[in-house]
């Protein structure tokens, strides 16, 4: 595993070498956060065609909204500019293969301690980029909420589809 790590080390030093050395403002210049999950599979920057220094990307487990996520958000908008908010969640997500009970239990019994956190796993997941896009849009920490939007990332196609907050009826 350390193996990994050095093999890394060296790549940064011919990434670092082929690169001119230049500042780029702290602001992002798109005034844009992206919210999404930790998978291996989305390649961010790639799959929106954004460079370095255009957005904050935050990332967890699921791209859940959790208080450190709104913290961020919060020192996203109000200290470094940014306006709109994009979520991504995706298809075969490692949240779908857990219970919120079952992850919880497994913890308990692994360490002898329930953790004080919320697990957030879910099974549908429009339902769920719905649910994050209204944690953000109640959150008063986060000044901007107008431009909240929601999307599903197919991990074998690439392509993102928008998920409406407003659940369809019927
Ligand atoms: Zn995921």
């Amino acid at each position: 595993m350390s193996a990994t790590i050095d093999e890394l080390l060296a790549n940064n030093r011919a990434f670092a070498d082929g690169l001119p050395t230049r500042h780029l403002d702290v602001r992002p210049s798109r005034r844009l956060a992206i919210v999404t999950c930790m998978d291996s599979r989305l390649d961010v920057f790639a799959a929106l065609g954004l460079g370095d220094g255009q957005a904050h990307v935050l990332r967890n487990a699921g791209g859940v909204i959790t208080d450190d996520v709104i913290r961020s958000l919060a020192v996203s908008q109000r200290r470094l500019g940014t306006r709109a908010v994009m979520l991504i969640h995706h298809t075969d997500c490692g949240m779908q293969s857990l219970t919120d009970d079952g992850f919880r239990a497994e913890l308990q019994q692994a360490t002898g301690v329930a953790p004080a956190f919320a697990i957030e796993s879910f099974t549908d997941v429009d339902a769920d980029v719905r649910q994050s896009i209204l944690r953000v849009r109640r959150s008063a920490f986060v000044p901007h909420r107008d431009a909240v939007r929601g999307f599903v990332y197919d991990v074998d196609s690439h392509r993102l589809r928008e998920v409406e907050v407003e659940a369809p009826s019927g």
